[in-house]
């Protein structure tokens, strides 16, 4: 296929065409007009732009994800580099991520883009096919062979979403016109029968049918939903659970299996929801879901308890130290809290949206942006690193890279798109779903919001473009909020929320400013009485940060030894360190503990402790310095 050649489109233009996504069922519409500009999160994009992506893309080409693409033009190819068969991925991804970026005017990964998506262009096969490990002309392997492991159609989904990006965020459509190849490809390859292994083309085929129009992709998207449990994929290596096809979606009693296959095939068939309406669907995802924040979600968000198959475990199986809550298993959950949120406007669901984005996701990446967890463990044992230290070959930290390499592109997209899950909208009302300072803009409203969160609660919304019209401005009141204050140009105002939302309605003018004041005292919570892995124990929270303790800041005793009392949580203080906001907790040290591993009950009487002022601090930012004993999960006796 020869290099076809674009034209940027004016930021006019590509704002009008991504202002119009819109979806058929959905309570709410999301909101593509919205930029962060200041906080937390824009530092988050910045690092994103400036360490992330460059690492990222250094990574990429020494990995051999490029070549694996160029070698197929090559008379006499190398071999394949790497394991598996969904490395193109790695590509999309990346390229997902620098579609936001490209079209927020930062150049510098032009070359990679334009080099990568070169390469697809002449690489994609006469009939559409692309993936560089089954297009070998030397290998013995074949498209399609094994649907279960092949992840042909997960390589298809995170191609299209990147082909999407690229065509709303710079009006570049030479990946959508590649994407729509293989896609038609799929079509009439799957449309009678089959389906992959790994879900993730569901959403990305109704991604496609909302940008193109074309209905066929939605159907397919349902048709793959449909067609899961009812034996029609023959399992490789795993048993039918890991891939959630031991019974068809709607029968599932909980989430189970694979945790980042179990939440992107529930955030597809939410997708699929949202332009068919299909109660059936919905009703199966709400059960899901609501039993999944119950009785499987870390207190960091984090989903999968198994390291064994990168499984969801048992209800109420969540032991700390082997959470596996897998990055990408983070981001999935977010993708599919943020449909169910378009679905209902329901705030519970940005309640865990943001109970992951600022623990289990963020978690995932060094503070210098170059390092990234795979799994997300919320407690290392002191001896963790004579196991996993240099000397046995692994890191005890972050890593730069892996041989599976799904979790840092998969950060660097989703940190590039922050943005878009910052407001919705409905008719005659916005919507702030998630605080940060950011520029809000729709074809009705422009907004600014101004605030510090989530180090600190306060918030100032200023009217810059009004309505004509009466028209609402909807607050989210966070889960954990109480005692909320709320003024409208420095007149207090009811902040008795309707529901989890502080809806004001009025005229406006421009320069109005709304006044939200969210107390952040800090909470400690303890867990339900079947989770034994956490009895006895308190985590300490502040907004939305989860908190931990890590050895470094515990001179007084072993993070193991350290307890907590409920006088010590409300004597709590908070303090600045560095750029985070850091507690200061008075705790006590355990006296010393029988050596035996199962004592005779109950032990001795308790005895005198010694006390001392103990920095905790935001468990995302735990394990940037030297390699120590961390807990998130504190006892209390
Ligand atoms: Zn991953």
């Amino acid at each position: 296929m020869p290099h076809s050649t674009w034209k940027a489109m004016t930021s006019k233009q590509v704002k009008a065409r991504f202002g119009a996504v819109r979806t058929t069922a959905g309570a709410v519409r999301p909101v593509s007009g919205a930029r962060i500009t200041g906080g937390l999160l824009h530092d988050w994009q910045r690092r994103n732009g400036t360490a992330t992506i460059p690492h990222t893309i250094e990574r990429l080409r020494a990995a051999g994800n490029l070549t694996n693409l160029s070698r197929l033009l090559e008379p006499d190819p190398a071999p394949y580099r790497g394991l598996y068969p969904f490395l193109d991925t790695d590509l999309y991804k990346t390229l997902e991520g620098l579609a936001y970026e490209l079209g927020d005017g930062d150049e510098q990964p032009r070359e990679f883009y334009e080099e990568v998506v070169g390469l697809l262009e002449r690489v994609q096969a006469e009939d559409g096919y692309l993936n560089s490990f089954f297009q070998d002309p030397a290998a013995a392997r074949k498209p399609w062979q094994d649907p279960a492991w092949g992840h042909e159609l997960y390589n298809l989904g995170h191609l299209i979403q990147a082909a999407v990006a690229a065509n709303r965020r710079m009006g570049d459509d030479r990946l959508l016109r590649v994407a729509v190849r293989f896609a038609d490809l799929v079509v009439r390859r799957f449309g009678e029968e089959g389906l992959c292994g790994h879900p993730e083309v569901e959403m990305a085929l109704v991604e496609l049918f909302r940008e193109t129009g074309e209905r066929r992709y939605l159907i397919q998207a349902g048709r793959f939903v449909d067609r899961r449990g009812t034996g029609r994929l023959k399992h490789s290596i795993f048993p039918g659970d890991y891939f959630q096809d031991h019974v068809p979606f709607r029968e599932l009693p909980s989430v189970t299996g694979h945790a980042v296959r179990m939440a992107y095939l529930a955030a597809g068939a939410a997708d699929v929801f949202l332009e068919t309406g299909d109660r059936t669907l919905f009703d199966a995802l709400e059960r899901l879901w609501d039993d999944m924040v119950a009785s499987k979600l870390y207190i960091t968000g984090g989903l999968g308890s198994r390291h064994s198959d990168e499984a969801i475990g048992d209800r109420y199986e969540l032991p700390p130290e082997r959470a596996y809550s897998e990055t990408c298993a983070a981001i999935a959950v977010m993708q599919w809290a943020w449909r169910m949120f378009l679905a209902t406007g329901g705030a519970k669901y940005l309640d865990a949206f943001e109970r992951v984005l600022y623990n289990a996701y963020a978690v995932g990446l060094s503070r210098d942006g170059r390092a990234f967890f795979y799994d997300n463990p919320l407690q290392r044992r002191p001896d963790h690193e004579q196991r996993s230290g240099a000397e046995a070959g692994g890191e005890p930290l972050r890593r730069a890279w892996f041989g599976c390499a799904c979790c840092p592109p998969n950060i660097v997209r989703w940190m590039a798109q922050l943005a878009d899950y910052v407001a919705a909208e409905r008719d005659g009302a916005v919507l702030i779903a998630n605080y940060a300072a950011a520029r809000i803009e729709t074809a009705a409203v422009a907004l600014a919001v101004e605030t510090a969160y989530p180090w600190d609660g306060d918030v100032r919304v200023t009217v810059e473009r009004a309505p004509e019209e009466a028209y609402g401005l909807v607050l989210r009141v966070p889960g954990w909020a109480a005692n909320v204050t709320a003024a409208v140009n420095g007149e207090p105002c009811a902040a008795e929320p309707d529901g989890d939302w502080l809806t004001l309605e009025r005229r406006w003018a421009a320069g109005d400013e709304v006044r939200l004041h969210f107390p952040m005292p800090v909470r400690a919570h303890g867990s339900h009485p079947y989770l034994d892995a956490t009895r006895g124990t308190v985590s300490l929270a502040r907004g939305p940060l989860v908190y931990c303790v890590e050895q470094r800041d515990s001179p007084l005793a072993s993070v193991d030894d350290l307890v907590i009392g409920v006088p010590d949580i409300a004597a709590a203080g908070v303090e600045r360190r560095d750029d985070a906001v850091v507690l200061r907790v008075e705790a006590a040290a355990a006296p010393p503990v029988s050596a035996e591993l199962y004592p005779e009950y109950p032990g001795p009487p308790e005895q005198p402790r010694t006390r001392a002022g103990t920095t905790f601090v935001p468990y995302f930012l735990w394990g940037n310095g030297d390699p120590g004993a961390m807990r998130v999960w504190v006892r209390t006796s």
